[in-house]
């Protein structure tokens, strides 16, 4: 069980916003050798606006509808820029299926990533509205591409302070996403993370994560999704925004309330302070 120092830092880390659900957590965050970071919703703030979009009437109602079965940060985003939009003639009898990490299915209806739909047929040319700094997802119907919609995000004023200092401490931070390159190599300019991967699937987050525990380096990894949680559970130190899906909380060690990642590097050098008082 947990020394009176480590209860005290955990006590302390509450009180700023960052729960830990045991001990082992509060150890091992100053122990971290790399900080793999999911994207969306927790290096951005995931609030997205749609800034332009093409689809027949249709595959719009379509969309909206199926948007509405999803938690998605960018589902949100198409429900509430839709939300007078009439849904009666949408065919209710179909399953809706939701793919981590990669979209939404109903029918023959698929929206989601764009890398998803590498072997469709683009008659509208949609692929070239593909540009860095927004987040594009595609309409898919019978192999064709029918619709776009664009989306804007933006990173969290906290963001690039609390990586900069995980780096001083010499973290290696990495960032995963499921978002396209263009998205990607931009986010990871703005907050300075020299090393990401994009559209990565929840089975590659997880991936990443075990191959640098082989390499005998504790790993933490912090995230918001359905599809991070797979990751969380893995990592040494699993780390959810409080935001984020219930799943991410639940597989994670550690939980930052109000999203803050500040409030993470002050929990960081709490869990410092209390090795050098215990080891
Ligand atoms: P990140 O790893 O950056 O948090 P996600 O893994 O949550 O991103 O999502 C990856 C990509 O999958 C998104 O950029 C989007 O293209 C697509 N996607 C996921 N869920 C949905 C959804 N409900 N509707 C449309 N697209 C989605
Ligand atoms: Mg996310």
């Amino acid at each position: 069980s947990a020394t009176p120092a480590t209860l005290s830092a955990i006590s302390n880390g509450a009180k700023n916003g960052v729960l830990f659900k045991g001990g082992a957590a509060m150890e091992a965050l100053s122990t971290m050798d790399i900080l793999y970071s999911d994207k969306t919703g927790t290096i951005t703030l995931g609030e997205f606006k749609v800034i332009s979009y093409e689809a027949n009437e249709d595959v719009l109602k379509e969309v909206v509808y199926m948007e509405q079965q999803s938690s998605h940060p960018i589902a949100d985003a198409i429900v509430s820029a839709f939300n007078d939009i009439d849904l009666n003639r949408v065919d209710q009898t179909e399953e809706i299926e939701e793919i981590a990490g990669s979209g939404m299915k109903k029918g023959a209806i698929y929206v989601g990533k764009p890398s998803a739909f590498a072997d469709y047929e683009d008659p509208h040319h949609y692929r070239s509205k593909l540009s860095a700094g927004y987040t594009t997802v595609f309409v898919g119907k019978e192999h064709q591409i029918v619709g776009y919609f664009s989306l804007s995000d933006q990173v969290r004023p906290e963001s690039a302070p609390a990586i900069a200092g995980f780096q001083d401490e010499k973290i290696k931070v990495v960032l995963l996403t499921g978002d396209n390159e263009m998205t990607a190599k931009k986010v990871a300019e703005e907050v300075n993370i020299d090393t990401y991967a994009a559209s990565c699937s929840p089975e590659d987050k997880i991936k990443y994560v075990l191959d640098s525990q082989k390499q005998k380096k504790v790993v933490g990894m912090i995230g918001d999704g359905i599809n991070d949680a797979p990751a969380l559970a893995n990592a040494d130190i699993g780390i959810a925004m409080g935001s984020g899906s219930s799943v991410a909380m639940e597989s994670a060690d550690v939980v930052i309330v109000k999203n803050n990642l500040a409030k993470l590097f002050y929990s960081f050098k709490l869990s410092k302070k209390l090795n050098r008082i215990i080891l």
